[in-house]
């Protein structure tokens, strides 16, 4: 048996990145930056106003014997457009934020610190001395032409795009979404709409899986269940090897039927590992023709489990993220968990936050095939191998699967 991160490495180590394409702007929103971005321009592009105010001469500010300046108004710069007077001695201009600050001016002063006559708005008094530069956003402050703005590898946010949108980045270049082939397995599985029959169970990993490609940022595809025999995976790998990578469900264990391991082995490579850790003992990786294959146990929280551990990692590689597991934290399991195992134990579990440290619940029944206890699970808590047991309050180490990657 191979641990965790033994197998974690290997796989990553046999998968790249995948190539850059070109997207539109608004489609780069959870993708990795493929290249650095150079400002080509100043930003702001011109010297602007921070405040609705006026635009003067600080040396007009100036008090004479207690008594406030007096100004003469020659005119009002709104946003989106550049005055065509400049500021001579005795004047000021009306200006609206980010407005281009006029020739001669060299100070904004906010308007609540100014008075005007209602009647007459061709004068204004100046209640405070303002230095020069006062309220003036300076061009460049922000971003210098030919600064680096944004460097590859970074991961495309909100905020980033803010930034690129500045910068006038309308198409960017990014590492391309994965796609990603979904296959279950298995002679017992019928659809979600089909009613039950006599030995049968509905497919949930599938559905599960591609909700989970989905969230790791690849674009799955789901390409249905196929039969316990050669003919039926061969004809289901043949359309999956269309795609970035694929993920199987099931047929992956030790039974007679697990055909998985064979057609892996008849079309490509195979590794195939016994992991320490329950659940999800069973793990295969390798390649169909030159598409990495990530089978996954069938047992759907064993599917879910290890899908986090492996899928999503690899899944991130591929997206050229630098960032690729979830971060751990020390937690206080409020209610143990009593069941001895001798692999490690990835127990589901709620964490929260509780008077400055975190505090674990299990989910309760932590069988493979039990559904439910993924349910309201945002981590693993890690029982260490060799047949621990937690106590009640204990700490341990918790997977936190809503943290951002680390
Ligand atoms: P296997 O690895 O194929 O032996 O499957 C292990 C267990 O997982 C069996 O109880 C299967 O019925 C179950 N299983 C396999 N695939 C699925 C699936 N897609 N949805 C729900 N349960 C599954
Ligand atoms: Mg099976």
């Amino acid at each position: 048996m191979i641990s965790v991160e033994e197998a974690q490495e290997r796989m990553l180590a046999a998968i790249q990145p995948l190539p850059a394409i070109t997207v539109a702007l608004a489609e780069a929103a959870g993708l990795v930056l493929a290249e650095d971005i150079i400002a080509q321009e100043d930003l702001p592009p011109f010297a602007n106003s921070a405040m609705d105010g006026y635009a003067l001469r600080s040396v007009d500010t100036r008090m004479e014997n207690g008594r406030p300046a007096r100004l003469r108004v020659i005119g009002t710069i709104a946003a989106g457009y550049v005055a065509e007077q400049a500021i001579e001695p005795g004047t000021a201009m009306r200006i609206m934020t980010g407005a281009p600050v006029p020739r001669g001016a060299d100070a904004v002063i906010q308007i609540e610190l100014t008075r005007s006559d209602p009647s007459d708005s061709s004068w204004v008094e100046i209640l405070q001395e303002v230095a020069p530069g006062n309220n003036i956003r300076a061009a460049g402050e922000d971003i210098r032409r030919g600064q680096r703005v944004l460097s590859q590898g970074s991961e495309i946010g909100p905020w980033e795009i803010g930034v690129l949108a500045t910068v006038g980045q309308a198409r960017v270049k990014v590492i391309r979404r994965p796609r990603v082939a979904i296959v279950s397995t298995g002679d017992e599985i019928i659809d979600v709409g089909e009613p039950l029959q006599p030995g049968k169970i509905r497919n949930s990993n599938g559905y599960l899986l591609e909700a989970a490609v989905r969230r790791a940022g690849a674009e799955p595809q789901r390409l249905g269940v196929a039969r316990d025999t050669e003919e039926s995976l061969r004809q289901v790998f043949s359309q999956a090897m269309q795609h970035d990578l694929i993920i199987t469900s099931g047929g992956v264990s030790v039974g007679e039927f697990d055909l998985v391991k064979r057609i892996m082995n008849e079309q490509g490579v195979i590794d195939f590992w016994q992991i320490n850790m329950r659940p999800g003992k069973p793990l295969a990786f390798g390649r169909i023709g030159q598409v990495p294959l990530l089978g996954l146990p069938g047992n759907p929280v064993s599917a879910a489990v290890t899908f986090e551990l492996f899928g999503r990692p690899l899944i991130r590689k591929l997206l050229g993220h630098r960032r690729l597991h979830r971060p751990q934290v020390e937690v206080t399991v409020e209610d143990g968990v009593s069941e001895r195992t001798p692999r490690r134990h990835y127990v589901r579990a709620h964490v929260r936050r509780e008077q400055g440290r975190f505090v674990a619940r299990t989910t309760g029944h932590q069988g493979s095939h039990i559904t439910t206890s993924l349910l309201n699970a945002n981590a693993l808590v890690i029982v260490p191998e060799g047949g621990k047991i937690l106590k009640p309050g204990e700490t341990a180490q918790a997977l936190m699967l809503d943290w951002p990657e680390e």
